[in-house]
Order: structure tokens, then sequence, then C-alpha cells
């Protein structure tokens, strides 16, 4: 099936209400303009410096997503274009983005990564870490970042019950913490689902899913 075909099956099945990221790393430029040619502008990459050559090589009105994790030393190559940063973990991180936002005069809308997953390879924090952090007066200084929501990784298996437990405790923390509304925090975005498990995402609360190999196909990291 084509790049266009997937889109549109994909498409086709979302509520409105759910975005699609379009997950594109690892993936060449030619393949992005297929999807963009379709009229598609949510794309995802999870390495600072491919977002940056891709998005020097294509149209500017693309949303660029960083649903990788993120270095803080790296920050400021993205910080004059990134649309949302999803995988936010940690304090140093967010006021480093903060910083880099302000210098470009922007206000980068985050979603803080909550750990749902049963393997240690997953990066994220805990909801009350979460909650911790939204409820700091360090945090209510940052002018120049927004907390829109949160985002998390399942763990890599079949079984679903275990993967609607995790979304399910993502969804729970996510209406909990909906409370919290501040200037620079106010949460709508859900970021949960990827190709494997999108539906299941959505069933459970997502709002936002970033799918990748079910649209470009499988990827190869050997080359
Ligand atoms: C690669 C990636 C995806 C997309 O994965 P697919 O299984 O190809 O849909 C989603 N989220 C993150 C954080 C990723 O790194």
């Amino acid at each position: 099936m084509s790049i266009e075909q997937n889109l549109n099956n994909i498409k086709s099945q979302l509520p409105e209400q759910v975005t699609l990221v379009a997950v594109s790393k690892t993936k060449p430029v030619s393949d992005i303009l297929v999807a963009y040619n379709t009229g598609h502008r949510v794309f995802g990459e999870n390495k600072i410096q491919e977002m940056v050559e891709k998005s020097q090589e294509l149209p500017n009105d693309i949303e660029w997503h960083m649903i990788g994790h993120v270095q803080r030393n790296k920050v400021k190559y993205m910080a004059s274009f990134v649309k949302l940063i999803h995988g936010v973990n940690n304090f140093k991180l967010l006021k480093e983005i903060n910083k880099q936002a302000l210098k470009h005069d922007r206000v980068i809308n985050c979603l803080l990564q909550i750990k749902i997953a049963d393997e240690d390879s997953k990066f994220g924090m805990t909801a009350n870490d979460a909650q911790n952090i939204l409820q700091s007066s360090e945090f209510s200084d940052l002018q120049n970042i927004k907390i829109i929501g949160l985002m998390g990784m399942a763990s890599f298996t079949d079984d679903e019950a275990q993967l609607k437990a995790e979304f399910n405790h993502l969804h729970n923390a996510f209406v909990s913490l909906k409370s919290l509304k501040t200037k620079n925090c106010h949460l709508k975005t859900l970021s949960m689902g990827m190709s494997g498990d999108y539906l299941l995402a959505i069933a459970c609360g997502s709002t936002m899913v970033r799918i990748g190999s079910s649209i470009f196909g499988t990827r190869n990291y050997s080359i």
C-alpha cells in the first residue's frame, strides 16, 4: 500500500478530536513530501539533528513535533521552529527549553512524559513528579513554555490487558492534573498510541497518536 493509502486509511479511523502525528524518523524527505502533498502537516521526529535537517529542506508550514528523548544541550537547535516537544521528563530540561524559547521570543508547547511501561529503557516521570513540578513556584516563573498535556509510551507487548492498564493509568493522571490550570499549564493533549496500539489508546482517551511504520512502512536503521 502507498503512503497516501495508509494515511487515508488511518485518518478514516480517527475520531475528530484525535490529532495524527506522522512519525517520519529515518524516512527520506521524499516520503514526507508525499504525505505533505495529501494535505498532512504534522510530522514527528525523534532526533533533533534529523528534524533540523529535514525542516530546512521542506515547506515551512509543517508542524514539527519532537517525540524522542531530548538532550538538554541540543534544545537550542530546534527552539526556533519546534511546534511541540513530547518527551519532557525533568525540570532542568524544561528550564532549558524556556531559556532557548525566550531567545526566539516564543512560547514552546510541551508535554510531560510519564513513564507507564514496565521497561527500564523507557523514559519518563511519575504522575506525582509531574504534579510537584506543575505546583512549584520555579515552574510558574517559566514564561516561555506551556505544558499542554502528557505523553506516554506503553510497553512493547501484545498483551492487550497490560497495554490497557498502562493507557488507563496515563489517562487517569491526565484527568487529575487537568485541574491544575495556570498561566503556563493547561492540559488538553494526551499523546499516546503508536502503529501497533493506537486504536486501543484512543479507546482509553488518547487525543494524539504518533504513527510511523503503518504510514511509511517498516524502518531500516542500518542505512
Ligand atoms: C518511533 C516512535 C513512534 C512511532 O512508532 P511506530 O510503531 O512506527 O508507529 C511513536 N512514538 C515514539 C516516541 C517513537 O519513537
